[in-house]
């Protein structure tokens, strides 16, 4: 019996095409933007979302960090969900990098709304409070169960950003998903911020990589940051040429991840020891245990199937569907989610 590994989308391996995409590519010595793959990948991304330039990091921690750096000044401040992966995992990167704190804002399944920004903006000419000077979205989000933004909401967020003279930075590690899910035009995405970071590393299956697209200014200042942050790398063409590879050939097939997902939030929307099934939009589902069920039993269960997920306390629990989450995977985990004896 394999292995059912539901834990992250991050967890794939490179598929064959990948890995002959990785080994045929052509490599140079990025420092010098010698890389023919690493540019090549740079540019494709730039058109993709209709941005003007764009820049391979090694992480979406470190691409998300630079962004904040470019967007604010010590002292500052953001506003982000109090879920947002800047804030709860980047490891306090906030404040260690860019000296900024954060204004957090509640919001269901991760989401901002437009008319939550106004008031979280500090008075820009009361001195006594930190400036407002970035706002930070997720799309989608990853704490909030892989919720998607509609397009309508993002601009609204953006225009509100405008008003009060804020950037507006995209956290997209999962921006593929929501393009597949809402069907969405990615050229709509490139002028409506000012950074926006692409992981490479989840659904699309690439070892590695994070591309932060933006305004050829910012990238080029962004260029320094990522040196600063020791990412500066040398032949990682063979990195970028599994991105693209990603991109062109495993985007797509996103749908089949989120049915799967859909299938498997029904299904233990279905059973009498699950309490509840947030709504699942994308590749997360996030569920909770009824109070009464034990959940080392569950967790040994699980094991003896020799399945995976995620416990995020207090009952919850979260899977992630991906590449390597095959049908036959699927329908062996649809048939063991059934036979859990909760007592
Ligand atoms: C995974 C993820 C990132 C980047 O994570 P790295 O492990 O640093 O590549 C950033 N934001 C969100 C929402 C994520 O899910």
């Amino acid at each position: 019996m394999d292995p059912i590994d539901l834990r992250s989308d991050t967890v794939t391996k490179p598929s064959e095409g990948m890995l002959e995409a990785m080994f045929s590519a052509k490599v140079g010595d990025d420092v010098y933007h010698e890389d023919p793959s690493v540019n090549a990948l740079q540019d494709y991304v730039a058109d993709f979302f209709g941005a003007e330039q764009a820049l391979y990091f090694p992480t979406g921690s470190m691409a998300n960090q630079a962004a904040i750096k470019l967007h604010t000044q010590p002292g500052e401040q953001l506003i982000a969900h109090e879920w947002s992966h800047v804030y709860n995992y980047e490891g306090g990167g906030v404040s260690f990098n860019s000296g900024v704190s954060c204004k957090l804002l509640g919001g269901a399944r991760g989401l901002l709304t437009a008319d939550q920004i106004a008031p979280a903006v500090n008075p820009p000419d009361f001195y006594h409070s930190p400036l407002t000077t970035l706002v930070c979205v997720e799309n989608t989000t990853n704490k909030g169960g892989g919720a998607c933004y509609a397009l309508e909401d993002l601009k609204a967020i953006g225009a509100e950003c405008k008003t009060h003279g804020l950037k507006y930075h995209l956290d997209g590690a999962r921006l593929w998903n929501a393009l597949i899910a809402e069907d969405q035009d990615p050229k709509q995405y490139g002028p409506l911020f000012d950074t926006i970071s692409v992981c490479l590393s989840k659904g699309l299956g690439a070892p590695m990589g994070t591309v932060l697209v933006g305004k050829s200014e910012v990238i080029q200042r962004a260029m320094r940051v990522r040196k600063v942050l020791g990412g500066g790398m040398r032949q990682v063409g063979y990195m970028a040429a599994a991105g693209l590879y990603g991109i062109q050939h495993q985007l797509a097939r996103l749908g089949e991840d989120h049915k799967r997902a859909g299938e498997l939030a029904q299904c233990l929307a279905s059973l009498d020891y699950v309490k509840s099934v947030e709504p699942t939009q994308t590749n997360i589902v996030i569920f909770y245990l009824n109070p009464e069920v034990n959940q080392q039993r569950f967790l040994d269960f699980l094991e003896k199937n020799k399945v995976r997920i995620s416990a995020m306390g207090q009952g919850k629990w979260r899977l992630v569907t991906h590449l390597d989450y095959t049908e036959s995977q699927h329908k062996r985990m649809l048939s063991a989610l059934g036979q859990f004896q909760s007592r």
